[in-house]
């Protein structure tokens, strides 16, 4: 057994930070924080500290966070002044971060297992600047399940750059990837895609996704179909090239018809006025393709109003307690 001092990181070491966006995971806290404690606290070359960014929760957690943060000087709390969700929080705390060597990004709800952190500690040390935690499986059920596979299938396909498919939150950034990422300001944003973007040396760890300890999920269906289209709109153009294709199809069909019926009357055959089914149908096709047309077209329309407003993406309640 080595003397305790070895086992302990120097004042000098590298500092590593873990970020954890928490909403309302009062059920779950307990749990995490002793992983944490148990997993951190095994790592010997690095000095830690974990930034918790209460994303406006209305249990106990934010109470529970601050005692816990009392007991133990290296847990950090910032509080946001209401629920942003889970980007935002992320950025919040990406943004207390950026003085750290390293920054472990996590969801608090242990689907990300903490016992992962030191191999992506070892992958970074291995010169690594993005580690990115690889699922091998999830354990999602139903329509969530459904819908993160043919989204993450299909996104891989249409994105402008390759993003990692089967990742999400968890991993490591060393500091210029925070400081790249930090720089970004964009409103919308859609993290696995923005880590992708800036690039730097990556590395994968490959993990079983858990299911949730306890709670249920801040994120609810409909808050990740959005930030599904966030990440579809912040990094394809393919639902505009979809419309300009789609236009030329139902243009093409028009001039085949078109050119049908002239053919008929220079032939002498006379077209009955006959057809109000087809005509019907084929205003309603078209009404509803023009619409959906405009409705992709306001997507990004309604992206481009929330950049330009330039409003802060989160708001810090209590930047003292840090
Ligand atoms: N979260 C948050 N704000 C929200 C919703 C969720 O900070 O408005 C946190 C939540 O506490 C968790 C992480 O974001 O740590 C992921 O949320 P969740 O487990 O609900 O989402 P999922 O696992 O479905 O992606
Ligand atoms: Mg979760």
């Amino acid at each position: 057994m080595p003397a305790p001092e070895t086992l302990s990181p120097t004042a000098t070491a590298p500092l590593l930070c873990v970020v954890i966006p928490v909403f309302n995971e009062e059920p779950v806290l307990p749990e995490l924080l002793e992983r944490l404690q148990r997993v951190l606290g095994n790592l010997t070359k690095v000095r830690w500290e974990v930034v918790f960014v209460d994303d406006g929760s209305r249990d106990r957690t934010a109470a529970m966070l601050t005692a816990a943060a009392v007991l133990e000087a290296r847990f950090k709390l910032v509080r946001l002044s209401r629920n942003f969700g889970h980007q935002p929080a992320l950025t919040a705390g990406l943004a207390q971060a950026g003085l750290a060597d390293a920054v472990v990004t996590m969801d608090a709800d242990l689907q990300d297992p903490p016992e992962l952190i030191p191999e992506l500690v070892a992958a970074w040390q291995g010169g690594a600047e993005v580690v990115l935690a690889v699922r091998r499986s999830r354990q999602d059920a139903g329509l969530r399940r459904v819908g993160f596979d043919v989204f993450h299938r299909w996104f891989q396909r249409v994105s402008d750059f390759p993003i990692e498919a089967n990742t999400g939150t968890f991993g490591l950034l060393a500091r210029p990837a925070v400081a790249a990422i930090n720089g970004l300001e964009e409103r919308h944003r859609f993290f696995p895609g923005l880590r992708a973007w800036v690039g730097f040396k990556q590395a994968e760890v490959v993990y079983d996704r858990q299911e949730r300890v306890a709670g249920t999920p801040g994120q609810t269906l409909r808050r990740l179909v959005r930030y599904a289209l966030d990440g579809i709109f912040s990094f394809s153009y393919f639902p505009l090239r979809m419309m300009t294709y789609t236009g030329m199809f139902i243009a093409g069909c028009g001039f085949v018809v078109g050119a049908f019926f002239v053919m008929r009357r220079l032939l002498g055959q006379e077209v009955a006025f006959t057809g109000f089914t087809t005509l019907v149908t084929l205003i309603l096709f078209l009404g509803g393709v023009q619409l959906i047309g405009i409705g992709i077209l306001g997507e990004y329309l309604g992206r481009i109003y929330d950049e330009t407003k330039r409003r802060p993406l989160y708001v810090v309640r209590s930047p003292e307690s840090l």
